[in-house]
């Protein structure tokens, strides 16, 4: 029988990212001692644990069929794969950045300076199309060192907090890209296989949904109703149920992560009570 045979990081940052997400989806990885490679009991995936630098590559060559990686990685290697899904984990952005004491003004500071970077390939791009001219010094770690041992002018890295970046005192100036973890897939899948996929995208399309949204529970007076209904957009219409307390009602509802705080405000100055809050496990719409 076909199985879909996932590439995850081995270890690093979107290590246990992609399995709580495994995980969430339902599926249950053997744990293997070797760990190179493991299967699950209760759905047909093989997943492979690799380096995230090989996994554009392993995914063109068909060795995996999908694979998870950060957009920054996906972009950079340039291989024969499509993205397939936005994961929602692992956010980041490449950015361009100087020394804190330096007067930047604009790309054009760039010209004729040396970049260090271990993104050559997306740096490449980034001052092409901004027409600069600079040198670009590839190094394989330790990035935001570069400036202070006198070996580069500029970098550009990930960053998440910027705190790395203060620490060396560096200002980031630029976005070169904003990444997140994503799926690609093989470019030529079997239908089976294809199949397959499909049945685990549908799942993680569900815990996508139910991580973003909250479902909430609220006691309302009837009088109020009305209003406190309009805030609240639920998934159709809320559910509305008389408390054991003449003249107030129960409301149920769906509320996104994004709009959160500031409907719950609005909720209670409109005569909500006893808000609760609580998360989703899947959510199918
Ligand atoms: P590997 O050993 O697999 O090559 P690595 O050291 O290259 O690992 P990690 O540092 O584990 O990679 O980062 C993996 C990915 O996590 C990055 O490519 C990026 O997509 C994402 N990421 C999220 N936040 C950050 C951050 N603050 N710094 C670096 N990477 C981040
Ligand atoms: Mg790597």
């Amino acid at each position: 029988m076909n199985k879909l045979k996932i590439a995850i990081q081995k270890s690093g940052r979107l290590y246990d990212e992609s399995v709580k997400l495994l995980k969430d989806c339902g599926i249950d990885l053997k744990n293997g001692v070797n760990k190179l490679k493991t299967e699950c009991d209760n759905f047909p995936m093989e997943i492979y644990f690799l380096r995230d630098d090989d996994i554009p590559q392993y995914v063109e060559d068909a060795v995996a069929d999908v694979g998870i990686v950060g957009e920054n990685v996906f972009y950079e290697k340039n291989k024969k794969a499509e993205i397939v899904e936005q994961l929602g984990f692992g956010k980041c952005r490449l950015s361009v950045a100087v020394g804190r004491g330096e007067q930047y003004d604009g790309v054009e500071f760039l010209n004729g300076k040396r970049i260090a970077t271990t993104y050559p390939g997306l740096l490449r791009q980034f001052l092409d199309k901004n027409g600069i001219k600079a040198e670009i010094h590839e190094i394989s770690g330790s990035v935001e060192i570069a400036p202070g041992i006198g070996l580069a002018d500029a970098i550009v890295d990930l960053v998440s907090s910027g705190s790395t970046l203060f620490m060396n005192g560096l200002k980031e100036v630029e976005t070169v890209l904003k990444s997140q973890a994503v799926l690609i897939r093989n470019e030529r899948l079997d239908p089976e296989v294809r199949q397959l996929l499909e049945k685990f995208l549908f799942r993680i399309r569900a815990v996508k949904k139910a991580r973003n949204n909250k479902y909430i529970l609220l006691n309302a007076p009837n009088d109020k109703l009305q209003e406190i209904i309009r805030l609240l957009p639920g998934m159709k219409s809320p559910t509305v149920l008389p408390l054991a307390e003449v003249g107030w009602s129960s409301v149920h509802s769906v509320l996104s992560e994004n709009d959160f705080w500031e409907i719950i405000e609005r909720l209670k100055d409109a005569g909500a009570q006893g808000i609760l809050v609580v998360p989703i496990e899947k959510m199918v719409i």
